[in-house]
């Protein structure tokens, strides 16, 4: 097992980025929401569900970058038929047939879906989704649930800086598995009620994550259904990850529309959004493009990416891999007197200390396990790729036992202090 770590080169980069570029690292992956100074910034390369950072100290990865890696880094039969196409160029004046190609397999994959389209961030999508129901009802209100992440844009982000009051003008939110909250989120919406957008599960910040209760999704489904608008499914963190027909089969609810990212490139950047036919006009009234939105090499990447996550079965072994941690995790917390609650679906985990409301628990945590060679993040949900096997489940545990051994020690020393 490596014995880590030294951040010096993540800290004289960060120093450096600091100086010419706003906040050194921007977004969510700022050191500030690690563990500044014991875990690393930067990041040098990947092989399988391993990387290396700028120090030379290695990881078993589970962050997959934030989700994309589906099937682990530098994947070789996904570089390969993205390297065939490279070899013939990526930015045309035209899209090439890969396009079609890839809508063809992608409406064959997603159960409701009878078009599709293509852009380059999850962002992109959701806002384009929300546009197109729009248009399509000619109404305004838009419901969202508390404390959802559906994007940087303005009507979405997170973020403070920059944004109007009128930016949020015409979002109602309601509360996850709360149909009540949602029945008065509607008549708040009344007449002008265009669409919900929801997640197909709820992975808010710093809290643990909730799957939908029994019927919360079908007792809102004929809701929205009765009133005309359109139901918006955001399953870019979760697509392609627990059910190749779309994370709502797993629910047993039916979108209008839905968007995709993360799993859909293996890490080459492309987006998604999958249609009804119903809604097939209105998206075409809808302008979209972008620079390199026709980038023929990602299409490549993920039609190949859509053909191995199906011929192997993935999300299938994601989950079985997701179980086999999230027990051996809550295992060997309980050995060394912690009680942890792993929560969310078993391949999209996300770890809690029962009880700690301000997670320095799981920061003392994942710097041990970083300290190990795992990269398990402090705050945020994690990703498990086709390439994490039995064997590196099992390395992870080991790790873990040492890892929750010596924070009992930690937290002795300082209750004696
Ligand atoms: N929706 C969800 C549920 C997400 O997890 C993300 C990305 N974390 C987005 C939207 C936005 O995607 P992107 O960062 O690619 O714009």
């Amino acid at each position: 097992m490596p014995s880590h770590n030294q951040y010096k080169q993540s800290r004289s980069l960060f120093e450096r980025a600091a100086a010419v570029i706003p906040g050194g690292i921007y977004g969510h992956t700022t050191p500030a929401n690690m563990v500044p100074g014991e875990m690393p910034y930067f990041a040098e390369r990947g092989s399988g569900c391993r990387y290396w950072d700028v120090d030379g100290n290695s990881y078993l990865d589970y962050m997959c970058g934030y989700g994309p890696i589906v099937l682990g880094h530098v994947h070789p039969e996904i570089e390969e038929a993205a390297e065939r196409q490279r070899r013939d160029g990526d930015c045309f004046n035209h899209p090439t047939a890969r396009m079609v190609e890839l809508a063809e397999r992608f409406t064959g994959l997603v159960d409701f879906a009878d078009w599709a389209v293509f852009g380059k961030n999850g962002s992109d999508m959701t806002s384009w989704a929300v546009q197109v129901a729009r248009e399509h009802t000619r109404r305004k209100k838009l419901l969202m649930v508390r404390g959802a992440y559906h994007g940087t844009h303005a009507w979405c982000t997170p973020g403070k800086g920059g944004l109007l009051p009128e930016d949020r003008a015409h979002i109602i939110t309601f509360e996850w598995n709360d149909a009540a909250s949602f029945e008065s989120a509607v008549k708040i919406a009344g007449d002008d009620f265009a669409a919900v957008i929801v997640t197909p599960y709820h992975h808010p910040l710093y809290t643990e994550n909730l799957l939908p209760a029994p019927s919360f999704m079908q007792t809102i489904e004929a809701s929205w259904h009765k009133r005309g608008a359109v139901l918006i499914l955001d399953d870019i963190r979760a697509g392609f990850r627990l059910d190749l027909a779309g994370s709502h089969r797993a629910f047993g609810f039916t979108p209008d529309l839905a968007c995709y990212c993360k799993a859909l490139g293996n890490g080459h950047p492309i987006s998604a959004t999958a249609g009804r036919a119903s809604l097939k006009a209105a998206a075409g009234r809808v302008f979209l493009t972008g620079s390199y939105w026709n980038g023929a090499v990602a299409m490549a990447a993920a039609m190949k990416n859509l053909e191995i996550l199906e011929r192997d079965q993935v999300p299938a072994h994601l989950e079985k891999m997701g179980r086999l941690l999230a027990d051996g995790l809550v295992s060997a917390a309980e050995r060394h007197g912690w009680k942890i609650t792993m929560s969310g679906p078993p391949a999209i985990p996300f770890l809690t200390f029962n009880g700690e409301r301000y997670f320095y628990q799981n920061q003392a945590f994942s710097v041990e396990m970083a300290k190990r060679g795992v990269f398990f993040h402090p705050h945020h949900n994690w990703f498990l790729c086709a390439a994490h096997g039995p064997e590196e489940i099992a390395e992870t545990l080991v790790a873990a036992d040492e890892a929750f051994a010596s924070m009992k020690a930690v937290t002795q020393e300082s209750a004696a202090a």
